[in-house]
């Protein structure tokens, strides 16, 4: 088996064809053949060599290495050339003499096809038999002139040589492949086996458009902080389910070597859920963090924003913002904005700033007289434990005496002056023990 995948470099590297090459890549790998890349530049006014380095280095991150050298399309111009010379001499094309369509009364030279068949017959391994009538195309063109090929022919030609057996590609695809077929006849070429692959849907149902819908995939990683085993583990599922009973989403990409095959495409069409996307990635960032490599890059992040806001930087501050982070937030994107949105200002070292009392009663549902006596209490514990471990265990006694709720609600906001928060023991570890009392006694004084 010999794959590929064919961006066109006219814009950022987006979902669609980050999808294609994954599947390209997994067949590739399961069956034990080749993955190859070739970029499809030969749009000189829209191909830019951005967009180029963006592709190479969005399949990077995402691990989707190509085997062998990179096909450039446009480095393949005499290829091409002497497969249309080919084509004229043997009588399967010719040269026509027409005026250019653009009305500016020109006369063109384009390579037209011959077509004889009245209809294609293919089989497609996803939509199974199709049945597709060429008559009304007439002898459409292959090239501009006997230099300048057209898409189709470049593909086709591109393809052959590259010794490609199967072509998967997204399905808006299927309309061309008649075409294709036409011409890898004439030039008597095999036909290699089709796959074409629904394309992603909005929610809405309406298809995803490059324009409307163009997160790039370097955006998903820089801007969002997605990571690339979630995104890989995302795509995945758009277009392809393993046919197991595993309950088990979580797959990284050697599982999903094994278990890819064709079998597994999908004919229904590719939902796009951001919902799942983000859960996949708080998923893989729990599961990441066992490694310090991973977690010192979240702590380097948290310590970037705090610094952009001025606020102390402190090793305590940043494991504690971390820990709760993981927990939590299901992007580096959402660790970012909490932070600059102030839901970790409670652990700077200083006193709070004035909340509501009801908030401390968790709206008058703890009575008064008991949460002054058991934050009172609480200050004593604090001031009086010897370790972190004396101290929570005192504490934990105090919640089964008077229930978990009148302990730890008064705790978490005299601590934070908040009703969500980091859990309260992990505050108490990380504020000093002066700063504890302050607020404790600042707690104590609302309940008079
Ligand atoms: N260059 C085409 C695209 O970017 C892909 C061609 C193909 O896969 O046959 O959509």
């Amino acid at each position: 088996m010999r794959v590929r995948v064919a961006p066109s470099p006219t814009g950022l590297f987006h979902i669609g064809t980050a999808r294609t090459a994954l599947f390209n890549y997994l067949l590739a790998k399961h069956y034990g053949g080749a993955f190859l890349l070739r970029i499809e530049d030969t749009d000189k006014e829209r191909s830019e060599k951005k967009y180029v380095d963006n592709i190479i280095d969005g399949l990077s991150w995402l691990s989707i290495a190509h085997d062998e050298t990179i096909v450039y399309q446009s480095l393949r111009k005499n290829f091409h050339e002497q497969l249309l010379v080919r084509l004229v001499e043997e009588g399967k094309a010719y040269i026509s003499e027409e005026q250019a369509k653009d009305g500016s009364g020109r006369i063109v030279f384009p390579v037209r096809l011959k077509v004889t068949d009245s209809e294609v017959v293919w089989n497609d391994r996803i939509h199974g038999d199709i049945v597709t009538p060429v008559k009304e195309l007439g002898d459409f063109v292959i090239a501009r002139s006997i230099k300048d090929p057209l898409y189709h022919f470049a593909v086709v030609a591109d393809d052959a040589d590259m010794h490609i057996t199967h072509i998967v590609r997204g399905d808006d695809h299927i309309a061309n492949t008649a075409r294709q077929i036409l011409i890898q006849q004439a030039l008597g070429y095999a036909r290699p086996q089709y796959a074409h692959i629904p394309l992603i849907h909005n929610s809405d149902g309406g298809k995803m458009s490059k324009r409307k819908n163009a997160i790039a995939v370097t955006d998903f990683r820089d801007v969002v902080g997605i990571e690339q085993e979630a995104l890989i583990n995302f795509i995945v599922f758009m277009g392809w389910n393993p046919k197991n009973d595993s309950q088990d989403e979580i797959m990284d990409m050697n599982t999903l070597i094994k278990l890819f095959s064709f079998e597994g495409l999908q004919k229904a069409k590719a939902i796009w859920n951001e919902k799942k996307l983000h859960w996949f990635n708080r998923e893989w960032r729990r599961k990441k963090s066992i490694d310090n490599t991973y977690r010192e890059s979240i702590c380097k992040c948290i310590k970037d924003t705090l610094e952009k806001r001025n606020f102390l930087i402190d090793e305590k501050i940043i494991s504690g913002i971390c820990n709760d982070s993981l927990e939590r937030h299901h992007t580096r994107q959402e660790l970012e904005s909490a932070i600059n949105d102030g839901v970790y200002d409670y652990l700077a070292p200083t006193a709070l700033d004035q909340y509501a009392d009801t908030l401390l009663f968790n709206k008058n549902t703890l009575k008064k007289e008991t949460t002054h006596n058991i934050l009172v209490h609480i200050q004593k514990i604090f001031s009086s434990s010897p370790t972190l471990v004396t101290l929570q265990n005192e504490i934990t006694e105090l919640a089964k005496i008077h229930g978990a709720m009148q302990v730890y609600w008064p705790l978490r906001v005299a601590l934070t002056g908040k009703e969500k928060s980091m859990d309260p023991m992990s505050v108490a570890e990380i504020l000093p023990a002066d700063i504890i009392q302050v607020r404790l006694s600042q707690a104590i004084l609302l309940c008079k």
